[in-house]
């Protein structure tokens, strides 16, 4: 399949071709803040079905859908509590995705089966904008292929989906770097189901208690199935194998400088990159900036495929504020294989 790139400045003729793709039941690559995403009708069950083939995803993994304003909320989600508006009025468009009861117009294809559905709406003006045009709601997971770290930039979704998919939109760098919040409505308290590009304790003064799910800290345990499907897959790895090393900074930067070999890559903070000058390195970001980490943390993990290494170390900032996305691709890329010092 030729897959065709459209590049800014956008032009009219540009959106409407782009619109027109997901109108016709194609796929497109689109930007938005949080990562870039695969998009689909979300009413369309055989594009929605095409979204899983090209990225190889499990069937069981439901898509977020994507809206241009909170107005269009009520055409895809019933019982609608006043917290999703209250929700919706402070963090839309942003990266915040709420799971409410779906309307029967959402496919189960799309949703992977629940009668809930996931929805948010993305700040990115191109993406709002084909949206807007196409005049259906998208539904996109991210557009890496499954298991692979998130694409934050065009080159990125180049790299998955190049030959697979209809096109793909270049929106930039996405300015979050991370994945949408995600938050459970039809329960209560509500509950935190996956950590993003909103803080919980964003979500915490709206909402007062929230239930931080096991899944967002913990490996999943075999055989418990997780509130949201997408929880139980092996997620975000790069070629090589991750240790992360969480604790103090200091203390981490030691460990690796006494664990690493002359093949090891090491994914750390700003402060101590000239510790392994003689490595190959990947700067998280400053140790106290937690955005300039979920800003970098998908292209640090992508870095190293195509190098020789064959280890990498990851030091991982604390879990306030975005840090605790930062852990949770991290700890999720390595399996798990946590060194706390
Ligand atoms: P991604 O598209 O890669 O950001 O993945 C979408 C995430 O949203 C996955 O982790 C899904 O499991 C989750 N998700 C989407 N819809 C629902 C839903 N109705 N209930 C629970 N989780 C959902
Ligand atoms: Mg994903």
């Amino acid at each position: 399949m030729d897959t065709k790139l459209f590049s800014p400045p956008f032009s009219e003729e540009q959106f409407e071709e782009a619109a027109a793709i997901i109108r016709q039941g194609g796929l497109l690559g689109i930007p938005t803040e949080t990562v870039y995403g695969l998009g689909a009708d979300a009413l369309n069950e055989d594009a929605c079905r095409r979204i899983y083939e090209a990225k190889g995803r499990p069937q069981d993994n439901p898509l977020i859908i994507h809206i241009p304003d909170m107005s269009w909320l009520p055409r895809y989600c019933r019982d609608i509590p006043p917290a999703a508006y209250a929700l919706a009025r402070r963090f839309w468009p942003g990266p915040l995705t709420m799971i409410l009861p779906k309307q029967d117009c959402v496919p189960m294809r799309t949703t992977g089966g629940l009668d809930t559905v996931g929805i948010r709406c993305p700040d990115h003006p191109v993406t709002l904008q084909i949206i807007r045009r196409a005049g259906v709601p998208v539904a996109a997971p991210s557009g890496n292929t499954s298991g692979r770290p998130s694409p934050t930039t065009a080159q990125h979704m180049v790299e998955d989906m190049w030959g697979k998919i209809d096109g793909i939109a270049d929106g930039g760098a996405c300015g979050v770097g991370v994945e949408s919040t995600i938050i459970d409505l039809t329960c209560t308290p509500p509950r935190l189901l996956r950590p993003g590009g909103l803080p919980l304790e964003d979500l915490q003064q709206v909402l007062g208690e929230v239930v931080v799910d096991e899944a967002v800290t913990a490996e999943p345990e075999e055989g418990v199935k997780p509130k949201a499907p997408g929880m139980a897959y092996r997620h975000y790895a790069p070629k090589a194998p991750v240790t992360v090393i969480s604790g103090d900074a200091d203390a981490g930067a030691r460990y690796i400088l006494e664990h690493c070999d002359s093949t090891s890559g090491v994914i750390c903070f700003h402060e101590y990159l000239p510790l392994f000058s003689n490595l190959v390195t990947y700067d998280l970001g400053h140790k106290d900036n937690k955005a300039e980490q979920a800003h970098a943390v998908f292209d640090a993990l992508r870095a190293f495929d195509g190098t020789d290494v064959t280890h990498i170390f990851a030091q991982c900032p604390d879990s306030s504020g975005l840090g605790l996305a930062v852990e949770n691709r991290l700890k999720k890329a390595s399996g798990f294989h946590v060194i706390h010092v």
